[in-house]
């Protein structure tokens, strides 16, 4: 059945069921039918032939959900863009995917004030469904094409393995949407006419609102990045009494410590916790696994699963041939999931991706190993990091603090506390020193890097050096530079 037809069940069978709830305000299914439905109608009449992508910028306001589907019944993919991300890295990507129009939560309002009689045709198997815009190592965001067929064979996995019953479910939405772990539960919520409930970044900053939030909430499934689970655990409270419906834990995007694992499963002693793995590029996961106690006792680190069906993941060695059982290579996806590359950029596609006999092939990045065919994660082969689940590239923020007026170079780095990554910091040769301390000169910086950057993306750190450490390339030594750092 068309993703679209299984979500638009539930809007006739259960019309008053909701789908989706945040900060107070409930959208049902009856309502997101009509209003996806009317608003699909106004893009096909303002927008014609014109099937660009449609950028959505908000957070997590019923009006994404409706834009979202609203879009993809259009015929168009969407490009959802948090408030998070900072006005001039949105207008690049609003830029770089092309499009004819861009949306807010106020402008679909007003867009379903105008009711319009157009047809609209929607997307099919092989149409970008929707595409999320990842940190590029050169600066620009990239942006990952996802298909229907992709999000399709995802999400008919995810059914099929964690068997949601039907119209029963509460996911706990906790990514922004333009991170695609919220694909996770967004569409297993919308699939099986469960209902989504989300927490705003604002609730995320008061933890008193957030655990009333959760009190409430009924949540039945927990999808999140590992490092906020580990958040919540600092709050005594957190566990059963607070969430008694919640069964599961699924986890995504980052190392799901042992330590992170064992914790959960004793504060919620009837919930599951699974950890998946997988990149934007293979729509949000490939493995899973479910970690109880044996795996624990068993695993550590914890691996990231076994393949989902259909898909295969191979370990390439240095020398490119397929690394024995045990052995450690680069990951390698294949399988309907793939994305088939970045919009507009057949340079980086063809760096990353591959296809072979219809199918089609992406080179992670990732390090990892397979034993008894079980994957395990071993860490990333370039500058990509994580930090609190942010997917970050080093070289996206060096080349952001490079274009700095008074910058002449910089390298940024991780600084790990306790064998965790905990933040970023950044060395700078400046093109004049000027006056002021060094202190005061790294306030400037990071302030005109705010301007740009997420906040997660802004180095804690700023040090001011004449020169770089240099290695015998002549490149810069980050090795040295991260000695520094201790
Ligand atoms: P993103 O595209 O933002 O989802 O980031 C994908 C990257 O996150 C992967 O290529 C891995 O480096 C990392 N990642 C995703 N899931 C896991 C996991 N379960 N354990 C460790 N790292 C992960």
């Amino acid at each position: 059945m068309h993703l679209l037809d299984q979500i638009d069940h539930c809007g006739v069978v259960a019309p008053d069921r909701p789908a989706h709830v945040s900060e107070g305000r409930t959208l049902t299914y009856g309502e997101l039918r009509k209003q996806s439905d009317a608003f699909a109608a106004y893009l096909t009449e303002t927008l014609g032939d014109n099937r660009a992508p449609v950028p959505i910028i908000g957070h997590k306001e019923p009006e994404m959900l409706i834009a979202f589907l609203g879009t993809v019944k259009s015929g168009r993919p969407y490009v959802p863009i948090d408030l998070s991300i900072p006005a001039q890295r949105a207008e690049r990507i609003v830029a770089n995917s092309g499009a004819a129009l861009t949306l807010t939560p106020a402008a679909v309002r007003e867009a379903l004030a105008k009711p319009s009689s157009a047809k609209p045709q929607r997307v099919g198997p092989d149409d970008p469904y929707y595409i999320i815009f990842t940190s590029g190592s050169t600066g620009e965001p990239k942006g990952v094409v996802i298909t229907l067929s992709c999000l399709t064979s995802f999400v008919d996995w995810m059914l099929a393995e964690q068997a949601f019953p039907a119209q029963a479910e509460v996911f706990l939405n906790q990514a922004p949407f333009s991170f695609d772990l919220s694909v996770m539960d967004l569409y297993c919520s919308l699939a099986t006419g469960g209902t989504l409930f989300s927490i705003t970044k604002e609730a995320i900053a008061n933890p008193k609102v957030l655990y009333q939030a959760f009190a409430q909430s009924g949540i039945t499934t927990w999808v999140s990045t590992p490092s906020f689970a580990q958040m919540c655990l600092v709050e005594k409270s957190f566990g059963e009494t607070m969430l008694p419906s919640l069964r599961r834990f699924l986890f995504c995007g980052e190392t799901l410590a042992n330590e992170t694992a064992a914790q959960l499963l004793d504060r919620f002693p009837a919930a599951e916790v699974w950890n998946t793995y997988g990149p934007t590029e293979a729509t949000v996961a490939t493995t899973s696994i479910r970690v109880d106690r044996d795996v624990l006792a068993r695993h550590s680190p914890l691996p990231v699963g076994y393949m989902m069906p259909g898909t295969k993941i191979t370990i390439v060695d240095e020398s490119h041939g397929i690394a024995p059982d045990g052995e450690r290579g680069e990951i390698i996806i294949s399988g309907p999931n793939v994305s088939p590359g970045y919009l507009g950029r057949a340079d980086l596609t063809a760096k990353a991706f591959s296809e072979s006999g219809g199918i089609r092939a992406y080179r992670t990045g990732d390090w990892g190993r397979m034993r008894d065919g079980l994957v395990f994660f071993d860490g990333r082969i370039d500058g990509q990091i994580k930090l609190n689940g942010y997917r970050i590239e080093l070289g996206d923020i060096e080349s952001h603090v490079r274009s700095l007026s008074n910058v002449s170079d910089a390298v940024v780095l991780v600084v790990e506390k306790g064998g965790k990554l905990d933040s970023l910091a950044a060395f700078v040769v400046l093109k004049e020193r000027g006056e002021g301390s060094d202190f005061e000169l790294s306030l400037g910086l990071k302030k005109q890097l705010a301007e740009r950057l997420p906040s997660y993306m802004v180095p804690r750190k700023f040090s001011v050096l004449e020169a770089f450490p240099m290695t015998p390339n002549g490149k810069a030594d980050r090795r040295k530079l991260a000695e520094m750092l201790r």
